[in-house]
Formats: structure tokens, sequence, C-alpha cells
């Protein structure tokens, strides 16, 4: 499963700056608020609380205040894929009496009493962005499917070629799988990307949106996750994830988009890139995305070449936890349990097989800037937009999103102009990987990762904006562009702007006629300048 969910991440204050000023004592507690961005008045506000390093969570419980009346508690439990340790209260704080302007929150550990607090601001309700405050959820049923969705955003415009889309791919893989449907499958369409697009857990829960950077991979998606759907009805026992990924890969052709599962798988190879199938069985989730979901499903396409689907099928499903908890050691067992062999065995044979098999060179290089992409790409989501890196994002039961009548924490995401740049850049990398433009996807990749070095080592819009001028004098402005101008409000600009003694700056160049008011992504007449060499937005400048 392409499972959303939380980690801390130092550059989480830096989205909270705006709204969230720590009292005291920020190096101990440090805490996210959600809708993510500014609050509104009318809100319905989550606190998520994370402790401090040494600190021991046993026994202890977060409580948070405004003024005399608690909003809530919680205590501390794991949270996301990434288990990180917090206090979660969903939707504690209703604004919906309160005045815009600054409010003092007070939160208390119990039962010791340390208590600090924290001022929020609240704008206005008139200044919620669209489509809120108009938004609502909505509901349509396929044959397959409860297809929930928010109105005002691609979902509705879509919903009807979305609904038929779901039927055919549900169709298909229920005649693959053999398996149908007692009840319809509940699908939730999520206006932001979370995660890698996608993923099953009460409901099937899909990001769609225009100019999704992860590319318009709907179809796609969707298959996957109701692969996982399916086969949790099909049953089982331990369904290590290995197989579960692998198998959802494999039944779909291919991971983002259909492709040649076992010659890529070769490449890996070639690029020494193997990861040891014990550690892929033991540690899935933490192994690069792309390698391990790849690996995975051409361990199960080897198999069920070998093997036939009716053998692997048993097998998988016949597969017990031991003693000791490994994944590994399970499927060892009941490899020897099936087939006669070990896992060491057929870890053997199946990269025999591999050795055996040819890569391509467009295989090969779609592989490495794949990697390169997905690595950009949480690496993006880690620094701007936390809330959507897989392994902590923020993931709310869309049912009682419905109950409460709340939206606000699906459609409001990180939208300042380092995301909106960032975020268009992605989605070249993107049309150039599906075009076979490895080179162009890199250098593009390239000009990403050195922005985010800069966002990165400055996150705290520390840099003095008087050093902006000397930009002036050291990029050269191509005809037809200028500088953007140095407002107090584009906080991004002076966020990557040279600091005293760095050894390289970047600079929004925005086209002659545009504003940045006038920019929604994908970004209209801007070129990012880094290290004075230009990457990526070319054919967006208009
Ligand atoms: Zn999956």
């Amino acid at each position: 499963m392409r499972r959303l969910v939380t980690v801390h991440w130092l550059l989480i204050t830096c989205l909270l700056v705006a709204c969230v000023a720590p009292v005291t004592p920020p190096e101990k507690f440090s805490l996210i608020t959600h809708p993510d961005g500014r609050l509104y008045v009318g809100d319905q506000v989550s606190f998520e609380v994370m402790m401090p390093s040494g600190f021991k969570p046993e026994g202890h419980e977060v409580q948070v205040s405004l003024g005399d009346k608690e909003l809530g508690r919680a205590g501390f439990g794991p949270y996301g894929v990434a288990g990180r340790t917090e206090a979660t209260l969903w939707w504690a704080w209703d604004t919906r009496d309160l005045q815009p302007g600054p409010e003092t929150l007070t939160f208390t550990l119990l039962p010791d009493g340390l208590t600090w607090q924290e001022t929020v601001t609240l704008q206005p309700q008139s200044g919620v962005p669209p489509p809120e405050p108009g938004a609502h959820w909505a509901v349509l049923t396929s044959d397959c499917c409860i297809l929930n969705y928010i109105t005002g955003t691609a979902a509705e415009r879509d919903i009807a070629s979305l609904a038929q889309v779901a039927d055919e791919e549900a169709a298909d893989l229920s005649a693959r799988m053999d398996e149908s449907l007692s009840e319809k499958i509940p699908l939730v369409f999520m206006p932001r990307v979370l995660g890698n697009g996608g993923f099953a857990g009460n409901a099937i829960y899909v990001s769609y949106l225009d100019n999704d950077y992860l590319g318009n991979t709907t179809a796609q998606v969707l298959h996957h996750e109701f692969v996982h759907w399916f086969d949790t009805l099909a049953g089982g026992d331990l369904r290590p994830t290995i197989f579960q990924e692998g198998l959802a890969v494999y039944l779909s052709g291919g991971h983002f988009k259909p492709e040649p599962l076992i010659p890529r798988a070769a490449a890996l190879l070639e690029l020494h890139w193997y990861i040891p199938l014990r550690t892929l069985a033991d540690e899935f989730y933490p192994q690069q995305h792309e390698i391990g979901y790849l690996e995975a499903a051409a361990l199960v396409g080897y198999m069920v070449e070998a093997y036939g689907w009716e053998a692997f099928d048993a097998f998988y499903r016949d597969i017990h936890a031991t003693p000791d908890g490994r994944d590994s050691q399970a499927i060892d067992a009941a490899l020897q349990e099936h087939f006669g062999i070990t896992f060491t065995e057929l870890e053997g044979s199946y990269l025999e097989f591999l050795r055996g098999q040819t890569a391509p060179a467009d295989v090969r290089d779609d592989l490495r800037s794949s990697v390169q992409f997905y690595d950009t790409v949480c690496r993006y989501q880690q620094a701007l937009d936390p809330s959507a890196y897989f392994m902590t994002a923020w993931l709310p039961d869309y049912m009682m999103m419905i109950q409460r009548g709340i939206v606000a924490d699906f459609l409001r995401h990180p939208g300042g102009m380092d995301n909106r740049l960032i975020e268009a850049m992605l989605v070249n990398v993107d049309h150039s990987l599906r075009a076979g433009e490895y080179d162009q996807a890199e250098r593009t990749l390239k000009g990403v990762n050195v922005l985010l070095d800069v966002l990165t080592a400055y996150p705290n819009n520390g840099m003095q904006t008087s050093v902006c001028p000397a930009l002036r004098t050291k990029v050269r402005v191509p005809e037809g562009f200028r500088i953007g101008t140095y407002s107090r409000k584009i906080k991004t600009f002076r966020r990557v702007c040279q600091p005293a003694g760095s050894s390289y700056f970047a600079v929004v160049m925005v086209a002659s006629g545009y504003h940045y008011g006038q920019i929604p992504p994908p970004i209209k007449g801007a070129m990012i300048f880094v290290s004075q060499l230009k990457y990526g937005l070319h054919h967006n400048c208009r």
C-alpha cells in the first residue's frame, strides 16, 4: 500500500512561521497545526505535538486549552508509516465563534504539569481560499464504487469519467483475481498530493488535481489500489508487504506507468541498486520507493513464471508469522512448505534469472531518472510540504470529515512561491520522463535539488532583504524578463536571495507583462536561475 503518513522534520517549523509563534519552549515539544498553512476563523483545527528526543512518552498526555476552556487531550503513540511518536488531537479546536487575530493556546503535559504556550493567528473567514467556503463533500455511485469528492475541485469536474475509469479497472481486476465485490468500494478523491498519490485503508484515497507533479496517473493508481482491495478480499494470513506491493505493481504492469518489469529489474543490477530480498522483506517501506516496488513486482513476476499463478497464489495466501516477527523468516518457511526451497535459494535463482535478461539503454535511463525523480519528490515534501510526506502524511478519515463537514484538511496545502516553483519544475520533469527526455529531466532535477539546498540551508527567512539588490548586478537579466520585486509578501524571494558569504543563489525572473500574483501553477512567465544556470522552465515562458 502506498500508505501516507509522518516524521518530525525540522523544516516543518518553517511552514508554521506565518501563523504559529511558539512562546515557550520551542526546543522541547514541537507543534504542527492542521489544516496546512494559514488558519481561518471557522476552521476546525487539529494538533500534532511531537516530543523532544529523550522524552519517555509512557503515561503522559498533552492537554490543550484556550483560556480556561480545555480543547482536548491525547496520549502519545506511534503515527504513520514512520511510527513517529506524537500526541494527535483531531479537530480539537472549533474556531467558528472567534474573532480574527492572535489566540494564545496553552499546552500542558500531564501529569507532570509542564506548560507552554503557542500563539496562533486566525485570519478573517472572508480570506479563506477558493473553492472554500462553498466547497462540500458530494458522492456519486457507480457499478463498482462509491466516489466521494469535494465540490469545486477537478474531481467534481471529471467525476463522470473517473467513475468510468474506476468501473473499468475494477472489472478488469475482478476477473483477473477471480473475486467479486459484495459491497461497493469507497473511493475518496483528494484535491492535493499526499505521499505517492494513493493509499488503501478503510477506503481507497487517490490524489486528483490539475498539475499534479506526480503525473496524470489516476487509472494506474486506481488499478494499484484496487489490487490491494481485491487482495484483501481474497484473504490469507500474513501477506507480507513485499508481496502485497509486488502483486499490486505486477498486476498493474508497472508502478506509475506501464513498464517492462523484468528488464527494468535487470537494470537494477547494472546500476548496483539491487536490495537483498531479506532486507526488502523485513524493511520494505524505508527502502528507496521506486526500487523496492520494482524489485518486489519482478519477484512476483518471476515466481508466477516459474511456478504458475495458482501455485504462487496458494503460497502467498499461506504465509504465517514466525515467533521472531520477521517477514523474511515467514516467507522462508512457506517457501519450504510449498516449493521445497529456502528464501536464499529463491533469491539465487531470481538473481540468475535477472542476469540472463537484457536491460535496454532506454529502460535503464528511465529507471535511473525515475529514481532521482521520486527521491527529489520525497525531499521536496519533507522540506516544504511535510504533511504530504508518505512516512508521516496527514491522513484524516474521510467519513469523519464528511460527518463534521470538513474539507479544508484536503483542500489546503502549502502554496507559497517556493512550493509553486518547485512543483512546476517537478511537473516539467514528469513530462520529460514520460517523453523519454532523460537528460532534460535530470537537468531540471538538478535545478530542483540546488534550489532545495538553498531553501533548506536558510529556512527561516533569516536573510536581510537589503542583500537582495546585489543580485541585480550578478544576474544577467534576459531580454523580456525582469527580477521579481522585493515585496515583503514574497517571502520566498527573500528566502532564496543570496545571503552574505554564500556561494550560490537562486532568483526568480518574471517575464515582462506578468507579476507574481498572475503566476498560477504551472508557472507562466517565470524562470529560475540557480547558481547562474537556468533550469527547466523555458517552455513555460510566454
Ligand atoms: Zn501499494
